[in-house]
């Protein structure tokens, strides 16, 4: 991070968001107090949600969320801060060393040396393990303050302040020298930036739009460390297997909201869901009455993706071009980290930031 002269000493970072990128840019800042003697840094991560690093193991299975496959930049980040990967991360998902797309019943495969490293892990699982790693490295310090169940409700970026609203409903504005937007795919930060800088807008697409997830024991022949995409694994769906810890396996399986939806696949009725997977999946023996189940127990997810204009052009994904942006004036700094909805790349962004 290139700073210029500093507003106040520490300097106050607000980080919004208690997600995979919003703990790392906390334990980034940190880890510079420790390491530096110019600048410090006062940290206060703010979280409409709860702290699952607080939970234990069966505290947290309850909070189980999606699959994330992260890799190469997003390991990278994880492991430039000594023991972060060694003994949180690595602890709670996946190491995968194949991929494999299936068509059909065919299966293409290809190993983790032609295709980048990849690790598969529950998004809350890898927040719970970064969360336990900034408690216990920084909870005593009086550098860090964590505010959980506390919603950013706007950004007033000419005051240089945030108003939360914290779980007991009472209001309340903190100040920053330094913002960073970790708060996922709708953004307030976001919203404050994209309101005085064009380069920053950005739209919501698709990945598949509505999903159903189920999770299952390793069906057999399939190998507890690797990734099955599966394209048109049903008709108009797309699919995908992702290894979890405990022998089982997250398939998802989805289709453009444009897309017709086959009526077993929108009935409540378990049987004519396993009879129709069984006579349409292919790609690997499903135990179809056990995803029937699940199936019909669920509503619809939605998933989308954030596309920005200026993190999604060439010269910040591999040109020349140095990474740095000047927003407003110094002292009126509003710096967005890490906008794009997959958020890994935040480890890397926050150092490429000059303002
Ligand atoms: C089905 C599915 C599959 C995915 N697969 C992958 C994958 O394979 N690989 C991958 O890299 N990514 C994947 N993603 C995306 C992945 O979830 C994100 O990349 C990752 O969670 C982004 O981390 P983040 O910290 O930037 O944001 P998030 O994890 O979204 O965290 C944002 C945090 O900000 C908090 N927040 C939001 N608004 C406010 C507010 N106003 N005030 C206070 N706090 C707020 C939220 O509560 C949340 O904790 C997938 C997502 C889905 C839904």
């Amino acid at each position: 991070l290139a700073l210029a002269p500093m507003p106040t000493q520490p300097v106050r970072v607000v980080v919004v968001g208690a997600g995979p990128s919003g703990l790392l840019a906390c334990i980034n800042f940190l880890n510079r107090n420790a390491n530096s003697n110019d600048v410090t840094y006062h940290v206060t991560l703010v979280e409409r949600g709860e702290d699952y690093g607080a939970l234990d193991a069966s505290g947290l299975e309850k909070k189980r969320s999606w699959m994330i496959g992260l890799s190469t930049h997003g390991l990278t980040a994880i492991r430039r801060v000594p023991s972060l990967y060694e003994e949180y991360v690595s602890k709670v998902g996946v190491p995968v060393h194949a991929t494999a797309l299936c068509v059909g019943s065919r299966k293409f495969e290809a190993k983790s040396d032609e295709i980048g490293e990849n690790y598969v892990v529950d998004r809350n699982f890898v927040v719970a393990a970064i969360a336990r790693f900034l408690k216990d490295k920084f909870e005593t310090s009086k550098y860090l303050t964590q505010r959980y169940n506390t919603k950013v409700n706007f950004v007033d970026s000419d005051e240089r302040r945030i108003f939360v609203r914290d779980q007991n409903g009472r209001d309340e504005y903190i100040p920053y020298d330094l913002l960073i937007g970790c708060d996922g795919v709708r953004s307030q930060v976001r919203a404050a930036l994209v309101a005085n800088h064009r380069d920053f807008e950005s739209s919501v697409g698709d990945i598949f739009n509505r999903y159903k997830s189920v999770h299952i024991e390793l069906p057999e022949h399939l190998d507890g460390n690797m990734i099955y995409i599966t394209p048109q694994c049903l008709p108009n769906f797309n699919g995908i297997a992702l290894p979890e810890t405990g022998g089982k396996v997250n398939l998802a399986m989805g289709c453009p909201t444009s897309a017709k939806v086959p009526a077993a696949l929108e009935s409540d009725d378990v049987t004519a869901v396993a009879d129709y997977l069984r006579d349409n999946f292919k790609a690997f023996a499903l135990p179809c009455e056990a995803v029937a189940k699940q199936w019909v127990a669920q509503p619809w997810n939605t998933t989308g993706m954030v596309h920005c204009n200026f993190y999604h052009r060439w010269p910040l994904t591999g040109g020349k071009h140095t990474c740095a942006r000047r927003l407003g004036k110094t002292q009126r700094a509003v710096v967005m980290c890490g906008v794009c909805g997959f958020r890994w790349r935040c480890g890397s962004k926050c150092s490429w930031v000059v303002w």
